[in-house]
């Protein structure tokens, strides 16, 4: 990269902001798909809007691709960069400006850890519902550039539901808003909502508006244990049907059970063929009359038990072992290939046996597991990319989880996201007309494509 722009960029966030060491330079080349890491030619640590919209501004100017990266934590090569390009990192971007306890959202940077965040909201008896898996360590900019969902989807929603406006670079560096702070609003094109989920590739956040609900005053967990796979999938159709819903609905096959109970202790029944982990929320009342609906419905469904937690600890508990899913599997073997194929809920049954026979016919190892209430499972592929045998079955096995889902009337994401893993598949989902028009906006709101090139529509 030319000297001169170097010392450009280091004008503009400090040289000790900008990194150009091969190692720090690795650090910034990959995230948690399983994709070929690519090298960026330079990273750099804005410190302040002015410099963000400034390295934006510059990018463009210079032609030069430009990768956001909150935490790096998505599953769909969303922050691997383009050959020669920059990768701006957003970690020091990471206030939460307001909680507004009186008209109810709160306005934060982009590179604000998500957890961090829910508990801030938290301490103030409000409540911030997304949740992803990673929500530890992922920051809110990269939730709303993926429309991140988590455990509570089923009845709080995904990210989108809860971005009330933004504040963005356009890749000339000016800044867009789009929004506002009211309940309502209906000024302009709904640009917040071409943008969130549109994974850096058509603007940069530089502030987020989002809005924040009342905590709900009682809830109550249970863990139903099921000595057949295809009786837990069912009931979660069932639950669905009979009109209740709940916060969380989760499922865990048995591969992922004794995985889970591996790795965390919990105390996870290991015999069971599947579990349901369920949630319920709202006016003590209700939830007491909830949980009861709930757990009659799962015994009439053939629960072999059904394990109400007693305290919020036991609760916690559970919901810690869940969210520990992916990182219990992940131990199993070298790659793990998470996968995100989402069904319309009365489909998840279907949806099951069908990863099952796939497991079969391809001769690989799958566990799954996910929030099989909104129908999203993650079919979690155990492997090993070194062997390439068995890596060419695993990219046939994801072709036929996708062409299943797609069958079922389902999604290729469910809150995952496109990136660059999936990208050849999004014409089948959609239409040769929804390529070309997808293509027609970046064009025009990127005529260069340096905003994170190759993600979603390809290039
Ligand atoms: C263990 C584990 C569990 C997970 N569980 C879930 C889950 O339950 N639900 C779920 O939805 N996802 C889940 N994920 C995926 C991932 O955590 C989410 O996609 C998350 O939103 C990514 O946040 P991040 O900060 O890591 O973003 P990154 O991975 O850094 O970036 C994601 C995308 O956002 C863009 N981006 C980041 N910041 C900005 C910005 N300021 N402006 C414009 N674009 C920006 C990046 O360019 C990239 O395209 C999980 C991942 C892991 C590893």
């Amino acid at each position: 990269m030319m000297k001169a722009l170097i010392k450009e960029f280091e004008k503009v966030v400090g040289k000790d902001n900008v990194f150009q060491d091969e190692t720090d330079r690795a650090t910034y080349s990959y995230d948690a798909a399983v994709l070929e890491p690519v090298l960026p030619a330079l990273v750099l640590r804005p410190t302040s809007s002015e410099a963000l919209g400034r390295v934006v501004a510059l990018c463009n100017e210079h032609g030069l691709p430009l990768t956001v990266r909150g935490a790096g934590t998505n599953l769909s090569g969303g922050t691997i960069p383009k050959t020669g390009g920059v990768v701006v990192l957003t970690n020091a971007l990471n206030r939460i400006i307001e909680i507004n306890e009186g008209d109810l959202y709160a306005v934060v940077e982009p590179g604000v850890v998500t957890a961090k965040f829910a508990a801030a909201v938290e301490a103030k008896g409000l409540f911030y519902p997304p949740d992803p898996g990673s929500q530890a360590v992922s920051t809110l900019g990269g939730n709303v550039a993926e429309n991140a969902g988590g455990l509570r989807g089923l009845r709080y929603g995904v990210t989108r539901d809860y971005v009330m406006g933004l504040e963005f670079f356009d890749v000339n560096g000016d800044l867009v808003k789009a929004g506002a702070r009211t309940v309502k609003c209906v000024t302009g094109y709904n640009l917040g909502g071409l943008l969130v989920g549109s994974e850096g590739t058509l603007g940069v956040f530089d502030k987020i508006t989002l809005k924040l609900i009342p905590m709900p005053p009682a809830k109550k967990a249970m863990m139903a244990i099921f000595s057949d796979m295809n009786k837990a999938s069912e009931t979660v159709s069932a639950i669905i049907a009979h009109r209740i819903v709940p916060v969380t609905l989760e499922f865990m096959d048995n591969f992922t059970i004794r995985a889970v109970e591996d790795f965390s202790h919990a105390g996870l029944p290991v015999d069971a063929a599947a579990l349901l982990l369920i949630e319920v929320d709202g006016h003590p009342v209700q939830v007491e009359e909830d949980a009861e609906k709930v757990e009659a419905l799962c015994r009439q469904m053939g629960a072999m038990s059904v394990r109400v937690a007693q305290d919020a600890a036991e609760r916690d508990k559970v919901w810690e072992a869940r969210r520990a899913a992916l990182s219990a599997l992940s131990r199993v073997k070298p790659t793990t290939v998470l996968e995100d194929a989402t069904v319309p809920r009365s489909k998840i049954p279907a949806m099951i046996r069908s990863i099952e026979d796939i497991a079969r016919e391809y001769q690989l190892t799958i566990g799954t597991f996910g929030h099989a209430g909104d129908g999203n499972l993650h079919p979690t592929i155990l492997t090993d990319k070194r062997n390439k045998d068995e890596w060419h079955r695993v990219e046939s096995a994801i072709d036929a989880i996708f062409d299943k889902a797609l069958s079922l009337g389902g999604t290729l994401s469910g809150e995952h996201g496109i990136g660059l893993a999936k990208s050849r598949y999004l014409e089948k989902e959609t239409s040769r007309g929804t390529m070309l028009y997808s293509r027609r906006i970046k064009a025009a709101l990127d005529p260069k494509g340096i905003l994170n090139p190759g993600k979603i529509i390809g290039e």
